[in-house]
């Protein structure tokens, strides 16, 4: 595999038809040639009546390439994956399903829809590791909209929802490392606790304005610095500099965010931050993040509380 692409042009090139698709993926799943997930074997043809399909020699149990990731069983061609993926994590800011609809002429936007948040849901590592060291910790709210709302809208609407959000921010060599966010029903001790215990590793120090809810985890050390509500940006520079951009994002490029599908998008602000220096890599972590999870339904992706 050549270098990454990073002009659409080199996409292009790169990934001209199905089965450049196809084959980047068998590499990716299979670096030193195929093997059978079934019984092991590394004997395999391709199938001519199966696309993209090896049946193994040993047992003949048939592989797809994309069996296991988001792509199994779509009706959508590879490279329309491919192309979607691509501008989803090369874009600094991402893209919305109305544009990947537009830019890629699908039939329908339910379809573009779809394969949106069947990528956003490749965006968190299931084995990624808790922050560490000094955390910066605080919480802020972000307005929703309504299906009924006009996009952008509702400034000071007094219908118009708000959705509370904890942020977690690792401070290293004095500036931001990785971060994480987390959609909650409340700011009780309780549910600040379970936020911590979930995204900050045991040593590790937080830093807060103050709140005592941050204070009942046993395993993490607790900073607070009491202060008024117009200083806390001061103290807690990065965590308020990483809300006021979600916030900012959230409004850019959707138009303001649902409270349906909050940790979806929370989960892809931080997939973007946390990558924002290797944003070419971006497409290769989803496409890779992707093999290693089960296929994804329709109803799994529209389900609230399947986004951990
Ligand atoms: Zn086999």
């Amino acid at each position: 595999m050549s270098a990454f692409p990073l002009s659409l042009l080199e996409f292009q090139r790169q990934f001209p038809d199905e089965a450049a698709c196809a084959a980047y993926l068998a590499k990716q799943r299979w670096p030193e040639g195929f093997v059978c997930p079934a019984c092991g074997g590394t004997r395999g043809w391709p199938l001519t009546t199966k696309r993209w399909t090896t049946e193994c020699a040993e047992c003949g149990r048939q592989t797809s390439v994309t069996a296991g990731t988001v792509m199994h069983r779509s009706k959508l061609p590879l490279t329309v994956w491919f192309w979607a993926t691509y501008l989803m994590a090369t874009h600094s800011n991402g893209i919305s399903a109305v544009q990947i609809w537009s830019q890629l002429g699908l039939g329908s936007y339910k379809t573009a829809w779809l394969l949106c948040a069947k990528l956003r849901s490749a965006m968190v590592d299931p084995n990624r590791t808790s922050l560490s060291g000094l955390v910066e910790m605080d919480e802020t709210t972000i307005p929703f909209r309504t299906h009924d709302d006009p996009p952008a809208g509702g400034k000071g609407r007094s219908h118009q929802g708000k959705m509370l959000i904890v942020g977690a921010v690792e401070v290293t060599n004095g500036g931001p490392g990785r971060i994480r966010l987390r959609g909650i029903s409340d700011f009780s001790a309780e549910t600040l606790a379970g936020v911590v215990t979930d995204t900050v590793a045991p040593g590790s120090t937080i830093k807060t304005d103050g709140w005592a809810g941050y204070g009942a985890s046993a395993d993490v050390a607790h900073d607070p610095h009491v202060i008024g509500p117009m200083a806390a940006h001061i103290v807690l520079p990065w965590v308020h500099r990483v809300f006021s951009n979600l916030k900012t994002w959230a409004l850019g490029v959707y138009h303001g965010l649902r409270r349906k599908h909050m940790q979806a998008y929370l989960d892809e602000f931080v997939f973007r931050f946390n990558r924002r220096r290797t944003r070419h890599a971006a497409f290769r972590s989803l496409l890779g993040i992707a093999v290693t999870k089960g296929p994804i339904t329709y109803d799994m992706l529209i389900a609230p509380e399947a986004k951990g």
